[in-house]
């Protein structure tokens, strides 16, 4: 049986470890960081997730102001705001919370993040110095999983990883960071034939698809690490009687709420496998937030 690892936990020591780092800023006469959070309409689960962004930021003693613009904002109000917030010296991150409303340009209002300000380490120019293993801001959610698995002890070096998923966002940086620690590293993605082979090989495995419960117990090498980055919300019983087959805790609750939320990966039956197994929520979800905090107070450090 293998152990649940923990991604709370982690995500509370990553915070511990921010909030030090504001606190010897503060002991040298310098302001506290700032991150500026851009919403755009009102989509519940984006309200949430700024919500927890926002308590993140008062646990660490980072400042955060909230910008919230209405669904009709037009791509050039949303780009003279960005470029406000670029301007802005006591601004040291600027976050634009996807998904954005339909008839906004999601890319260009990221590419026009100031790359020093641009903490979700989404911008061309971070991505091209990740790429070059040159010091930048990171992607959150890979960037705290690589933290993750060194505070955990895992050793990369020489280990097969396989990443499922190839995003700009997860799958691409996170095999890139791999990688850089020495890891053999697979991208496996829709069209990667044989996937269960493939993942069958990792001693990490890492799956970022959002599609539940599609990596199987029989898809996980005895002994693997398995990181779940999937967050996906299960409404069907039919799947979730398939899925949950190993975990009826989550059955029963689909059963009493209509509604649960999942990873990509059979919890249950990869905890009978896998050494150690992110749970979904508590694993890689508070982790990214984390990460947030992380490159909120690195920009901070760049800007002086
Ligand atoms: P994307 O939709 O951008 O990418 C999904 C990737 O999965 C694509 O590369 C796609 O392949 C691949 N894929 C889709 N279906 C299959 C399949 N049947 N077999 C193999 N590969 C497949 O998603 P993201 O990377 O943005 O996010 C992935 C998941 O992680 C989502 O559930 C998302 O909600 C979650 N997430 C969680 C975060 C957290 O904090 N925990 C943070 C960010 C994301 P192809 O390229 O060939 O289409």
């Amino acid at each position: 049986m293998g152990s649940i690892l923990d991604g709370k936990a982690y995500a509370d020591r990553i915070l511990a470890e921010v909030k030090v780092g504001v606190e010897a800023r503060l002991a040298k006469g310098r302001r506290a960081p700032c991150l500026a959070v851009v919403l755009v309409g009102e989509d519940p689960a984006s309200q949430v997730y700024v919500r927890g962004k926002v308590k993140a930021c008062a646990e660490t003693g980072i400042t955060s102001l909230e910008h919230k613009v209405p669904a009709t904002t037009s791509q050039a109000e949303l780009e003279a705001l960005i470029d406000r917030l670029n301007g802005d010296p006591g601004v040291d991150g600027i976050l634009v919370q996807l998904p954005l409303p339909k008839g906004l340009d999601a890319k260009a209002a990221l590419h026009r993040i100031s790359p020093a300000k641009d903490v979700d380490g989404f911008h061309p120019m971070n991505q091209g110095l990740l790429f070059q293993g040159l010091p930048a801001l990171r992607p959150c959610t890979p960037s705290a999983v690589m933290r993750m698995l060194e505070l955990h002890g895992v050793s990369l070096k020489g280990q097969r990883a396989v990443v499922l998923g190839r995003s700009e966002i997860v799958g691409k940086p996170m095999a890139l960071m791999l990688l850089e620690q020495h890891a053999t590293v697979t991208i496996a993605h829709s069209r990667t034939s044989d996937l269960p082979a493939v993942c069958r090989e990792a001693d990490l495995l890492v799956a970022a698809v959002g599609r539940p419960g599609m990596v199987e117990g029989s898809w996980i090498k005895p002994g693997a690490v398995v990181i779940d980055v999937g967050i996906n919300r299960v409404e069907d019983l039919a799947l979730g009687e398939r899925i949950f087959a190993a975990e009826p805790r989550k059955l029963e609750t689909l059963k009493a709420k209509g509604a649960v939320l999942c990873g990509d990966v059979r919890f249950g039956e990869a905890m009978q496998v896998a050494s150690a197994v992110t749970p979904v929520p508590g694993g890689v979800g508070p982790l990214t937030i984390a990460g947030l905090m992380r490159n909120t107070l690195q920009a901070s450090e760049a800007l002086g």
